[in-house]
C-alpha cells in the first residue's frame, strides 16, 4: 500500500513537473509570436512612411510647381533622406535574416577607428543637427588600429546614434566619445533621452524587443537594432552594456578589444 501511495506521489509529481514544463515553453512560443506580429506591423509600418513621402515629393516636383530653387533642394533632400532610411532598415532587416540563418560573414581588415567614427559622424551630422540635437564628440588620438569590418561597425554605431535621436524628447543631446581604456577601445554613445527601465535594460538587446514606453510605441522601429549591435559587437570578441535612467538618458558603450597590429609584436 505504501509502495502504491510512493509510485502514485512520484508519478504525480513528474506530470505536475511536465505540465508546468509544457505551460513555460506554451507561454515563451505565444510571446514569440505576439513579438512576430508586432515585428511584422513595425516593419510594414516603417516601410510604408517613407515609400509615401517619397512619392509625394516626387509627384510633386514631376508636376514642375515647385518654382523656388531652395525648395527643390529640400524636397530632393528628403527624398535621399526617406531613401536612406529605407536602406538602413532593409540592411537591418538582411544582416537579421542572415545571422538568423547563420550566414553572416564579417570581414576582418586592420582599420583606424577613430577615422571609421569621423566619417560616420560626418554623413549624419547634418541630419542630427537638423533635428535640433547638440553634438559632442570626443575622438581620441593615437588610438591602435583595429580589426574590424568596417561596414558592420559603422552600422552598429549608426543603429545607436539613429536609437538616440529617436528616443529622446525634451533635452536634445548626442554624445559620441572613442577612447581606450586598458586593454580595450570603447565607443560610447549617449543621449538625455527618455532613458530604459531596469527590467527592460536585459531585455532590449532580444531580438523584436521594444520598451512599453509610450514614446517608444509612437515611434517607428523594428525591435532589431540592438540585437544587430550586439552581434556585430560580439562577432568582434567585445561587448555591449547599457547604462540609463527613466527620463535622465542612457549611455551605451560598445568595448572592442585591442589586437596589436602584427609589426608591432615582431618589434617587441
Ligand atoms: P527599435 O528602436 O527598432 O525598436 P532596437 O533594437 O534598436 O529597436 O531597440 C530596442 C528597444 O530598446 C527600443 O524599442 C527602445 O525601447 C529601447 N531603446 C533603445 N535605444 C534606446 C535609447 N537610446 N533610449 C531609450 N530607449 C532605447
Amino acid at each position: 500500500m505504501r509502495r502504491s501511495f510512493l509510485i502514485l506521489g512520484i508519478l504525480s509529481l513528474v506530470i505536475i513537473g511536465g505540465l508546468v514544463l509544457t505551460k513555460h515553453m506554451v507561454s515563451k512560443e505565444i510571446a514569440l509570436a505576439k513579438l512576430k506580429s508586432d515585428f511584422v506591423s513595425n516593419v510594414s509600418h516603417e516601410l510604408r512612411t517613407p515609400l509615401a513621402l517619397i512619392r509625394l515629393y516626387a509627384e510633386t516636383l514631376e508636376l514642375g510647381r515647385i518654382t523656388t530653387v531652395d525648395k527643390r533642394q529640400q524636397y530632393y533632400r528628403i527624398i535621399r533622406k526617406e531613401s536612406e532610411r529605407l536602406t538602413a532598415l532593409i540592411n537591418n532587416i538582411l544582416d537579421f535574416s542572415r545571422i538568423e540563418a547563420g550566414r553572416k560573414e564579417y570581414e576582418f581588415r586592420k582599420t583606424d577607428i577613430a577615422e571609421l567614427v569621423r566619417n560616420t559622424l560626418d554623413s549624419y551630422r547634418y541630419q542630427i543637427e537638423q533635428q535640433g540635437f547638440a553634438l559632442e564628440e570626443s575622438i581620441g588620438t593615437n588610438l591602435p588600429a583595429l580589426e574590424l569590418d568596417r561596414e558592420a561597425i559603422a552600422r552598429a554605431l549608426v543603429n545607436l546614434i539613429n536609437n538616440a535621436l529617436k528616443y529622446s524628447d525634451n533635452e536634445k543631446f548626442l554624445g559620441v566619445k572613442l577612447f581606450r581604456e586598458n586593454g580595450v577601445v570603447k565607443l560610447e554613445v549617449e543621449d538625455h533621452g527618455i532613458g530604459i527601465g531596469r527590467n527592460d535594460q536585459s531585455k532590449i538587446f532580444e531580438k523584436f524587443y521594444r520598451a512599453g514606453d509610450p514614446l517608444v510605441h509612437n515611434t517607428k522601429g523594428s525591435g532589431l537594432g540592438l540585437s544587430l549591435v550586439q552581434h556585430i559587437t560580439q562577432a568582434h570578441g567585445g561587448d555591449i552594456a547599457v547604462e540609463s535612467t527613466p527620463g535622465k538618458g542612457s549611455k551605451f558603450i560598445l568595448s572592442l578589444p585591442v589586437t596589436l597590429p602584427a609589426d608591432s609584436v615582431q618589434a617587441a
